[in-house]
């Protein structure tokens, strides 16, 4: 009997994660990964990992790599909506989001993109080709081969695109499928020195939730601060993205300038280096297509908005699902159960992330209070608060 192998286009969370799973299920898997070095990950945000994200990792790796994750992890923090004044409007703290005594792989973790991807990379030295950019796959019979932009190429029963956002793969299985932007702009940054801020900002991540347009995301890492503006693009001048920091900087304090003096003392003091603007892009829905032996996962097919905190816990869980599948049944009724299933919680996961970007670039005085108002009951009634830190990074 010959082995069912496959072969993962993209080294990012899911594709590690994945490459794990189909080992432990038996089935042989390479990992093809465009950047050169270990190191070469260097996108510094910290990552929300979820229960349901902690279960997926704890499916997919052997027992060192899920040690390496829980060494390197922090407990997943608190969090907090705030006014525009810096007073609370919901407040959860550690204990309220992690149950204490829940058992590790149903906790919620904080933990570097670095470490998590050093926690992933572990013991897969022998199926990781780093400097391998994918061009584009061939169909031969029931075989597939993926081709790459140094003229080498590698054949396998199936392959996995999971090579992010703007996934090759993804052009060539499904051309119709496009990520769009959603009309919302963030504009992002990091404060070195939050000595001076108030221990709410240093200490839990929070959104700002103003009475008028726009809301402030912000949150601890690493002894630093990083935030993101975000409003509706109608609201911001048509050049926002091609602004250098400084200006960005001016333009976001204009926008705050009723809000507290912290706000405003964290984006004036920020490295302007790090400060950008970008437009918020979300994936289409897309309905199921034919199996072949060509699938997708992760960002690549789901690709969600920052703000529900939840696109790298949702491609764990595509990892976790193919993993369990395949290792059922090594073929491709198990990639179509993966892929029906996936369809369905990777778009509602879509539409959650689209409500809370819609929802931060929201501009009417009705539509804020109303908001607010449900805040401040969720804070006051202990069943709503439960259900609300249940439902973090769901
Ligand atoms: C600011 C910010 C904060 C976020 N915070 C959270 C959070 O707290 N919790 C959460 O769950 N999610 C969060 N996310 C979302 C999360 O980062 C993504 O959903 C997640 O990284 C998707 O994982 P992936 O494996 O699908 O793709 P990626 O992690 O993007 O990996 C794709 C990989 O494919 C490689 N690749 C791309 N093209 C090719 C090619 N042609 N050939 C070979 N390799 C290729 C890339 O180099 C990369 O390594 C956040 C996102 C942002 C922007």
């Amino acid at each position: 009997m010959t082995t069912f192998t496959a072969l993962i286009v993209g080294g990012g969370i899911g594709g590690l994660a994945l490459a794990h799973g189909l080992r432990r299920a038996g089935i042989p898997a390479d990992v093809y990964e465009r950047t050169h070095e270990r190191t070469d990950w260097l996108q510094g945000y910290r990552i929300h990992i979820s229960p349901a994200g902690a279960r997926a990792l704890h499916h997919c790796l052997p027992a060192p790599n899920w040690q390496a994750f829980l060494e390197a992890a922090a407990p997943g923090g608190s969090f907090g909506f705030l006014t525009d004044h810096a007073t609370d409007l919901l407040a959860l703290d550690e204990a309220e989001i992690n149950t204490p005594g829940a058992a590790e792989p149903d906790r919620h973790y904080g933990i570097g993109r670095i470490p998590l991807r050093a926690a992933l990379l572990d013991g897969l030295d022998d199926s990781l080709h780093l400097g391998k950019t994918f061009t584009h796959y061939t169909l031969d019979g029931d075989r597939v081969t993926a081709h790459f932009d140094d003229g080498t190429s590698a054949t396998a029963d199936l392959l996995i695109g999971a090579d992010g956002a703007n996934s090759r793969v993804r052009a060539q299985l499904l051309p119709h499928a496009h990520r769009a932007e959603t009309g919302v702009i963030t504009v992002a940054g990091r404060n070195p020195e939050p000595a001076a801020l108030p221990e709410v900002l240093r200490t839990r991540a929070n959104i700002v939730i103003p009475r008028g347009p726009g809301s402030l995301f912000t949150a601890p890492e690493a002894g630093q601060i990083i935030w993101g503006f975000s409003d509706a693009v109608r609201h911001l001048p048509s050049d926002v993205t091609k602004m250098d920091g400084p200006a960005l900087q001016h333009l976001v304090a204009t926008r705050i300038a009723g809000w507290s003096p912290a706000f405003r003392t964290l984006i004036a003091d920020s490295d302007p280096a790090t400060v950008n603007a970008f437009h918020v892009k979300s994936a289409n829905p897309v309905a199921p297509w034919p199996t072949t032996r060509v699938t997708l996962l992760g960002d690549a097919i789901h690709n969600m908005t920052p703000m529900a905190g939840i696109g790298a816990n949702t491609a764990l869980r595509d990892a976790a699902l193919l993993s369990r599948l395949l290792a059922e049944d090594a073929g491709l009724a198990a990639v179509q159960r993966y892929e029906s299933e996936m369809l369905e919680y990777g778009f509602e996961a879509v539409r959650r992330s689209l409500r809370n970007a819609r929802q931060s670039a929201t501009s009417t005085h009705l539509s804020r209070a109303f908001f607010r108002t449900t805040l401040r009951a969720t804070a006051a009634l202990p069943p709503l608060r439960h259900a609300m830190a249940r439902s973090l990074g769901r």
